[in-house]
């Protein structure tokens, strides 16, 4: 787990569970990119990051009101050797994979998919108009996991938990925040996928390892992280990388005038080689040959199509 703490859930948030807090270690800003079938996003988390943010290997962030920036959606593609986590806060996108899996994401869901060995999926809008917004999260898996089983699972927004502390509602999606267990739990890499919900001057604390690599993405609003002498305020659409430092026990985040939200990332790092050619994550140069040799030999499965 990532925490130790059994608060009740109706613990205010400034009862202090950090004592010596993370500061900030840079700001990025994301990159203005499209993938799939013209689909306009942000990816936040880029490949130079990989290292550093271990084992998170890319963030994107899209949202928009305009159809065109996302109707044509992710048709059939393959992946190998991670997890992709999808949180939708707007919209409804239709996924089909070649395992035979179908679901529906939506307002406040998350699709936590593991291609393992591969497969082959679709993400596709079920909407012709109005508010698509959402983030899909990459997260590897270790060297001895990645040719496993694929799987599926929808998690419906009705079975994320949340907390509720003073001025802030969390939803607790992976790993655990002040004694609430999240939707998600994995061993390894022990992730927490925590979206903040702060209002106006509202903090918030969560503990976290100090060996773990952890980032915020303020998505509305913005807030400041008060490293204890430092304070850096992080703006909308801006990711701060935490510092690791072995004396910093977790993270104190504070919303702005208008609030804020947020999400708050962080896992252990695997610490294994990291190679990869687009929709493949693998360790070595020669496992991504054969991924692609068994994706061209039709060893993932058959494209669910449309
Ligand atoms: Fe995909």
């Amino acid at each position: 787990m990532t925490t130790t703490l059994t608060a009740p859930v109706s613990t205010p948030s400034h009862d202090s569970v950090v004592r010596q807090p993370r500061t900030v270690e840079r700001l990025v800003t994301g990159q203005a990119t499209s993938d799939g079938d013209g689909v306009k996003l942000t990816r936040v988390l880029t490949q130079p990051l990989q290292r550093r943010l271990d084992p998170f290997l890319m963030l994107d962030a899209f949202g928009s009101d305009d159809a065109g920036d996302y109707i044509g959606g992710f048709p059939d593609h393959p992946h190998r050797g991670f997890e992709t986590v999808t949180y939708m806060i707007a919209g409804r996108m239709r996924h089909r994979d070649s395992t035979g899996n179908e679901g529906l994401l939506q307002n406040g869901g998350v699709q936590w998919m593991t291609a393992g060995r591969g497969l082959i999926h679709s993400e596709l809008p079920e909407q012709e108009e109005g508010r698509m917004e959402g983030f899909q999260l990459w997260l590897n898996l270790p060297a001895a996991d990645k040719m496993g089983t694929p799987g599926y699972r929808d998690i419906p927004t009705s079975e994320i938990p949340e907390l509720r502390l003073a001025g802030a509602t969390v939803r607790v999606i992976a790993g655990a925040s002040h004694g609430v267990a999240g939707a998600v739990q994995k061993a390894h890499t022990e992730p927490l996928y925590l979206d903040l919900h702060l209002e106006p001057g509202a903090t918030f604390e969560q503990a976290l390892p100090a060996g773990h690599n952890a980032f915020v993405y303020v998505y509305r609003g913005e807030l400041d992280v008060d490293g204890g002498a430092t304070r850096t305020t992080v703006p909308r659409e801006r990711m701060a990388v935490l510092a690791n430092a072995a004396d910093r026990d977790g993270v104190r985040v504070r919303a702005g005038v208008d609030g804020a939200r947020a999400l708050l990332i962080a896992g252990r790092p695997l610490n294994e080689p990291i190679a990869q050619y687009g929709p493949f994550v693998m360790n070595k140069q020669a496992e991504i040959f054969q991924a692609v040799e068994d994706f061209r030999a039709g060893k993932f499965g058959t494209p669910p199509g449309r």
